[in-house]
């Protein structure tokens, strides 16, 4: 049941659980959760030994006012390092961060989320809120949301209030571009070789910038630095539109061609991660399409491609 809460009450609770995270222009929400870079370990070498420092050190955070599709692209991120061999660095990260998730009044023009299944006004993260006349109405969604305030001392929403959010819901959906790629996944398989990856790639220049801004896209490596005294070995993020991402020791390259590498950043969004997790490895938010320096459009790409898998 969603609760009133004032404004200002709401988040004196957070402050009590976390250092407050509020999300706007320019936070990198995936960068909290699994970090541009990560020091898996720092050692010291010493006469005749080496010694390994202890150097983690995780504040709790509120990350507060996620968008939804952002929020969606944090479940998909647990699904990928979550699962066994679970990765401990993440998990431990993950633990620290009570995620607030705030309803989308404001899509902008790259939004897709709707067409993926989503809405933006999902009910996700630990706690979701709706922000009306100095009030949140907020529901906690977690065993741990429930913990951080005494909930049942605060009055619930009114139905008319309730239908108030309905409403808004149904106005924002409206507001974001819909288009239908139902089954899309099963038929990418059959125009794997098609010419369909030379004509989406030709204006790609291979930057990363949509794997690196994408919320979801996780791609890493991992490297060791040595100092002379010192070193540390850690997790960097990668993309797989670096020509260099798949350059194996050998010498080969079984993605050396640029429309092989789109290929790949598109059969893993809506093809194989579906194999896996049932679900696309995109949430829709259009962040790609802002970033891409040279206007390439994943809406676009995909409605292109349902045209060429019905033909
Ligand atoms: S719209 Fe683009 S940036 Fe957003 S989740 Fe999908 S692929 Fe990633
Ligand atoms: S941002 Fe655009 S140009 Fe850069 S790798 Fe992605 S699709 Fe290619």
């Amino acid at each position: 049941m969603m609760k009133k809460i004032k404004k200002e009450d709401f988040l004196d609770y957070l402050k009590n659980w976390g250092k407050i995270v509020e999300i706007e222009e320019g936070i990198d929400v995936k960068d909290l959760f699994l970090p541009k870079e990560e020091i898996y370990l720092v050692f010291h070498k010493k006469k005749d030994s080496v010694e390994q420092d202890e150097f983690r050190n995780i504040e709790r955070k509120v990350v507060f006012n996620i968008p939804p599709c952002y929020a969606k692209s944090i479940e998909l991120l647990d699904f990928n390092f979550l699962r066994e061999p679970l990765d401990s660095f993440y998990k431990e990260r993950r633990d620290s961060i009570l995620v607030v998730v705030k309803a989308c009044r404001n899509p902008h023009n790259f939004c897709f989320c709707t067409s993926l299944g989503n809405s933006p006004f999902d009910r996700k993260g630990d706690i979701f809120i709706f922000e009306k006349d100095g009030y949140y109405f907020a529901e906690p969604l977690t065993d741990r949301a429930k913990e951080v305030l005494a909930w049942d001392k605060y009055e619930d929403v009114s139905q008319d209030e309730f239908k108030e959010v309905e409403l808004e819901k149904q106005k924002v959906e409206k507001e974001i571009e819909k288009f239908d790629i139902v089954n899309l996944d099963k038929k990418l398989y059959s125009v794997f070789n098609d010419k369909i990856w030379k004509e989406l790639s030709f204006r790609c220049v291979n930057c990363g910038a949509c794997t690196f801004h994408c919320p979801v896209c996780y791609c890493f490596d991992i490297q060791d630095v040595d100092r002379t005294n010192w070193g540390y070995r850690e997790r960097v993020w990668d993309s797989c539109m670096f020509s260099i991402y798949s350059y194996e020791t050998s010498g080969h390259n079984p993605r050396a061609e640029r429309h092989a590498r789109m290929r790949n950043r598109i059969m893993h969004k809506f093809a194989y991660y579906p194999v896996s997790y049932k679900e696309y490895q995109c949430v829709g938010c259009g962040k790609c399409v802002e970033v891409c320096p040279t206007g390439f459009d994943i809406r676009e790409a995909l409605l292109r491609l349902k045209e060429v898998v019905n033909e």
